[in-house]
């Protein structure tokens, strides 16, 4: 059925090249079809009301790991550390069903489209029913997944990843990591049951996505790295999470000589299809082997805080004119506000600077970092998101009501309201020509969010 054309007009909206007033637009079948500014409001146009963005894809996340945001903030030991946070995460691994899986990101796809994410790069690993045995339907989990994406109408870049040892040097599984597990063949028979299983999910347009993805170098071999990418499409996005911490540094030094991204980079070769999660610890042989590949920084910025992993150097990497993008990874926050925020402050506290992100041609930071999250989550999650002709028609209407919002010039608004608004002022989300979130609530809001909360109670408290 074709859709027919639907003009949509405001009065002030960031495209590709900057603001523009007086913005009119048409959506059709889902996309962009024109756009002009210093236009007038046609009759039949739908007004928006305050300024409109385009939304972003959040190009990494861990669903499952919502429901225990905020549960390890709790010191136990002096020595806290990424690896104990770990130890907990495993025993609420145990005890997942698939229903409580569906439950969790339901709610957590809903929160992120009211907080502005149309596009989730889903880094899926939990695919084996407690024991670690295998489901009848391989792809259980993930359609678990794409029934959540569904319901709630966000894109999902569905990412299965291979995992087999529990460090580098092929180690051994453990007993945490039981339901992860797969050898290349399993895993090449789960990446096939994905991709049947997206053509029968996402009503329209395309919107689900599939990559390839390794969890670590810990994880996986050479060998198997190799096997993945002769067997799988040469074009889909490839996902890895790398050098995160100072340990997995120098465990991957003692086993190999090399530095993770070195080794990557050496024994597999970069490109634009890589996005590595985090790349936090970077010599600056790494950081430059990352940018000129063109390869995608996968930045987390609210998780890699919470679990103490260390400062990304982005201003070097952004010299350097290295990509990136933004993931809510563990779901401590899910705010790009908070994401685009806590990366600048980063690099300020470190340098003792001010104003560390940002171009020549963009002295405004806030609009730097928007643009840049923009444009590295599109390449990560394989999508076009951006108020242009042919993009998929996803964008956010912001409250013209607050004061920051209503009342600041085009130039001041993004620093306004990354910098100095801590509320959701995200009031409208349209994904695919679709309204989502209206007057921001979302019409599964209510039922999602007490199913959810009976999965809190009984995988955290019972
Ligand atoms: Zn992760």
């Amino acid at each position: 059925m074709q859709d027919i054309s639907q003009g949509y007009f405001v009065e002030r909206a960031l495209l590709p090249n900057g603001w523009a007033d007086n913005v009119r637009f048409t959506v059709q079948d889902g996309y962009i079809n024109t756009i002009v500014s210093d236009s007038e409001k046609q009759y039949e146009d739908i007004l928006l009301s305050g300024p409109v963005l385009p939304t972003i894809a959040n190009l990494h996340s861990h669903a499952f790991q919502r429901v225990m945001a905020g549960v390890a903030e709790v010191s136990l030991d002096p020595n806290d550390s990424f690896w104990s946070w770990r130890d907990l995460m495993y025993k609420v691994v145990q005890k997942l069903t698939p229903n409580d899986a569906r439950v969790i990101a339901t709610y957590l796809y809903i929160e992120m489209l009211k907080a502005g994410y149309s596009q989730v790069g889903e880094f899926h690993y939990l695919h084996h029913a407690q024991g670690g045995q295998a489901y009848d339907q391989p792809a259980e989990m993930a359609m678990q997944l794409l029934q959540a994406a569904d319901v709630s109408g966000i894109g999902l870049t569905l990412l299965p990843v291979l995992y087999s040892h529990s460090g580098f040097g092929a180690q051994m599984p453990n007993a945490g990591q039981t339901r992860f597990i797969n050898t290349s063949d399993s895993y090449l028979n789960l990446h096939r049951n994905c991709e049947k299983a997206i053509l029968n999910y996402g009503r329209q347009n395309d919107i689900h996505k599939l990559g390839i993805c390794f969890h670590s170098l810990r994880a996986v071999t050479k060998n198997q790295i190799e096997t993945v990418l002769e067997s799988l499409s040469a074009t889909i996005p490839i996902h890895i999470h790398i050098a995160e911490q100072q340990k997995e540094v120098q465990d991957c030094l003692n086993w190999s000589g090399l530095r993770p991204v070195q080794w990557l980079h050496n024994e597999i070769g970069l490109t634009e299809r890589w996005c590595l999660v985090h790349a936090t610890h970077l010599d600056a042989h790494e950081l430059n082997a990352i940018a000129s590949s063109q390869a995608v920084a996968g930045l987390c910025p609210t998780t890699e805080a919470n679990l103490g992993d260390g400062i990304f150097p982005a201003v070097a990497y952004e010299k350097a004119k290295g990509r990136w993008g933004i993931g809510s990874d563990s779901h401590v926050s899910l705010s790009i506000v908070e994401e685009l925020r806590t990366l600048e402050y980063s690099q300020r506290l470190r340098d003792q600077q001010r104003n560390r992100l940002y171009q020549a041609t963009q002295n405004h930071v806030g609009d730097h970092l928007f643009q840049q999250a923009l444009l590295g989550g599109n390449q990560a999650c394989d999508v076009a998101l951006g108020l242009a002709v042919g993009h998929r028609a996803d964008f956010m209407v912001l409250d013209s009501k607050h004061p920051f919002i209503g009342a600041s010039e085009n130039k001041d608004l993004l620093n306004r309201w990354i910098f100095s608004c801590n509320e959701n002022l995200i009031k409208d989300v349209f994904v695919a020509g679709r309204q989502i979130i209206q007057n921001f609530h979302h019409e599964h809001e209510e039922s999602s969010r007490e199913a959810f909360m009976r999965v809190i109670k009984k995988v955290i408290y019972d």
